[in-house]
């Protein structure tokens, strides 16, 4: 099974703290390598968490506050850097960078903050609406618009339906080893029993999907983005304590996240964008788990598997 994860690269809203760097995350999801948010910090929570800039396939940025897009300068600029030193015939493969549109003069000017000879091979993916916005490899990239204080847009990537093999119908069928990769690959296998179709042993499999639902309220679109996901991860800026304050400045609260998470049917809930305000991140868990049994609490440099079907 290809590895298929979130790595951590920085949990904090607004205000970095000693423990927590600017919001950062990257999603490792078979052959692509996914960049979600890069806030300040990201270089460094790649060199800390072994992330290769290098092997980016994409970077998705929902919206132009700086602690979820003050790390994209250093990404671009790093990006480039190894496109040079790179070994590769061709260099590195062009870098997609999805951001709302009308957020464009953020983008131009994050993308050309200080001096540096540009080989960095960004390939400009403006957000201009909600829905499919193009393929990453074999997997879809949805946005679909949140509800917070400038135009936001979270991300669902989506793996096609399938088909897999049946453990039990495969013994049932004699077909093993090596033998059930012929079986799969040329869609049939003679045994000496007979002939045995792919059809025969194998069974729909649904595709894995997650979201990334970061900076917003509760709202329509993120129950959209995090339906039956297998991962979402979800900003938490503050403890229902504080609702008012999340109104206020259009975020949520753990509860709010956990409760996003139910209704929507989202299997694993990662809590992340956390306010400076509190000084340890438990609290969070403590108050998410009375909505949500899988909830984890984002740490800086940790890994967090996207749960198997
Ligand atoms: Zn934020
Ligand atoms: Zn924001």
């Amino acid at each position: 099974m290809s590895a298929r994860e979130l790595i951590v690269l920085g949990s904090a809203s607004m205000a970095p703290t000693r423990h927590r760097a600017h919001n950062s995350y990257a999603l490792r999801w078979d052959d692509q390598l996914i960049f979600f948010d890069p806030g300040e910090g990201t270089q460094r929570g790649c060199a800390v968490t072994g992330v290769s800039i290098a092997k980016a396939t994409a970077v998705c940025i929902t919206h132009f506050h700086g602690d979820h897009c003050l790390g994209l300068p250093g990404v671009i600029q790093r990006r480039s850097h190894e496109n040079n030193a790179s070994e590769r015939p061709g260099g590195l493969d062009p870098l997609p960078v999805f951001y709302p549109a009308d957020g464009e003069e953020y983008f131009d000017r994050l993308h050309h903050s200080t001096i540096f000879d540009d080989d960095s091979k960004l390939e400009k993916r403006p957000v201009p609406a909600a829905g499919i916005q193009g393929q990453l490899g074999e997997f879809t990239l949805r946005a679909e618009v949140l509800e917070h204080r400038d135009t936001t847009f979270g991300y669902r990537l989506e793996e096609p339906d399938g088909w897999s093999a049946d453990a039990d119908r495969l013994a049932a069928a004699g077909v093993q080893g090596e033998d059930v990769g012929v079986l799969l690959d040329q869609g049939w296998i003679d045994t000496p029993n007979g002939r045995v179709t792919a059809d025969e042993v194998t069974v729909p499999k649904r595709g894995q999907s997650m979201a990334f639902v970061m900076d917003t309220m509760p709202c329509e679109g993120a129950l959209e983005l995090a339906r039956d996901v297998d991962l979402l991860v979800c900003e938490s800026t503050f403890l229902h304590a504080e609702l008012d304050l999340a109104r206020e400045h259009k975020h949520m609260t753990a509860r709010q996240a956990a409760e996003l998470a139910t209704e929507a049917g989202a299997r694993r809930v990662v809590l992340g964008h956390f306010s400076a305000r509190y000084p340890t991140s438990d609290v969070f868990g403590q108050e998410a788990s009375h909505f949500h049994d899988d909830v984890i609490v984002a740490e800086d440099g940790a890994t967090v598997p996207v749960p198997h079907r």
